[in-house]
């Protein structure tokens, strides 16, 4: 499978405002922002969808769910509210396909979703 646009990020070969990074995570600001905060929370390991998820990814997702709690936090959208969302194939909308999860806060979100 062809590389993706985030490995080529993480491999520092496309530049990108990272947000946060360790040894098994990147966040970057999304180059075409939905909301007032819209980070992607990227794991470093090369997952295409979240149908190709394994049970020993299990620790990795929940960090990254911590890595998105300490992020609302340092953004200041916490108390007021934020979405994590993950899309998931053609009717969800994936463009990339490196499993990756958006960080939206800044602003009132409708529900359902279009
Ligand atoms: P998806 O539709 O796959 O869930 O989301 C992909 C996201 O990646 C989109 O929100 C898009 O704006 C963002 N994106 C695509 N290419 C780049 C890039 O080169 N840099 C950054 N920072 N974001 C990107």
């Amino acid at each position: 499978m062809a590389e993706s646009i985030f490995s080529k990020i993480i491999k520092r070969e496309i530049p990108a405002e990272i947000v946060y990074e360790d040894d098994e995570i990147i966040a970057i600001n999304d180059i075409n922002p939905q909301a007032p905060v819209h980070i992607l929370i990227i794991p470093k390991k090369e997952i295409p969808t979240l149908n190709d998820l394994e049970e020993n990814d299990s620790r990795l997702i929940g960090k990254i769910f911590l890595t998105a709690k300490e992020l609302a936090k340092k953004n200041g959208i916490s108390e007021d509210g934020y979405r994590l969302v993950v899309n998931c194939n053609k009717n969800a909308g994936q463009t990339v396909f490196h499993i990756h999860f958006h960080l939206l806060g800044g602003r009132i979100f409708s529900w359902p979703p279009g």
